[in-house]
């Protein structure tokens, strides 16, 4: 299709400059166009940066499931702020919002965190219960996470089982 419509794909084509109506890319590479419609990379707040969360996009790195920061014990981000593997859109916010008021609930009391971000970016119908999309680039899977200051039921390190 991409060749009867004679659209041409060039992939890996990281944008160094612009000269005139040309675009160059870091390894030189030149395409020239008549209209250039362009979409810088989207990164997160400059205030995570400065704040030294954020990883080189600014993001502040979670628990996909839990949204507690794989850093810091005691940081929560949720929203755009976060680097789930979802969309950034308010719908995400709000429902990792929902996710996360009862695990905070939870893990300040020192009891495991039982409620889980699935990536959901619309209301679930009530016909058949299910997500219509999920946000998330890759099913969640259940089970302990490895590797991190707390296991996948929000136990912190020592905490008392709930
Ligand atoms: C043009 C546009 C259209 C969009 N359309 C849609 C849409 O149709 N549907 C959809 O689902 N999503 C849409 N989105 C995305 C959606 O707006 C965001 O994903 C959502 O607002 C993220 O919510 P948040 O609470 O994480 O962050 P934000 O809504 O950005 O809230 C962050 C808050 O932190 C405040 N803040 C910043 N710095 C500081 C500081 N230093 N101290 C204290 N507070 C600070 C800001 O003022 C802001 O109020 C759109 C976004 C844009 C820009």
């Amino acid at each position: 299709m991409l060749d009867e419509r004679k659209v041409a794909v060039e992939t890996d084509f990281l944008v160094e400059r612009i000269d005139g109506r040309t675009l160059v890319s870091y390894d030189e590479r030149e395409i020239g166009f008549d209209l250039l419609v362009t979409v810088p990379l989207n990164m997160g707040a400059e205030f995570v940066a400065r704040s030294g969360l954020g990883n080189e996009l600014n993001l502040v790195p979670v628990d996909k499931h839990t949204l507690l920061s794989t850093a810091y014990p005691n940081i929560f981000a949720l929203g755009d702020a976060s680097d789930i593997p979802a969309s950034k859109a308010g719908s995400v916010a709000l429902f990792s919002a929902e996710v996360f008021t009862e695990n905070f609930v939870r893990y300040v009391r020192g009891e495991p965190m039982t409620a889980c971000f699935d990536g959901r970016v619309v209301g679930r119908q009530p016909d058949d219960g299910r997500a219509h999309h999920r946000g998330l680039q890759e099913p969640l899977a259940l089970g302990h996470r490895v590797g991190g200051q707390h296991s996948r039921d929000g136990r912190a390190p020592g905490a008392a089982a709930g």
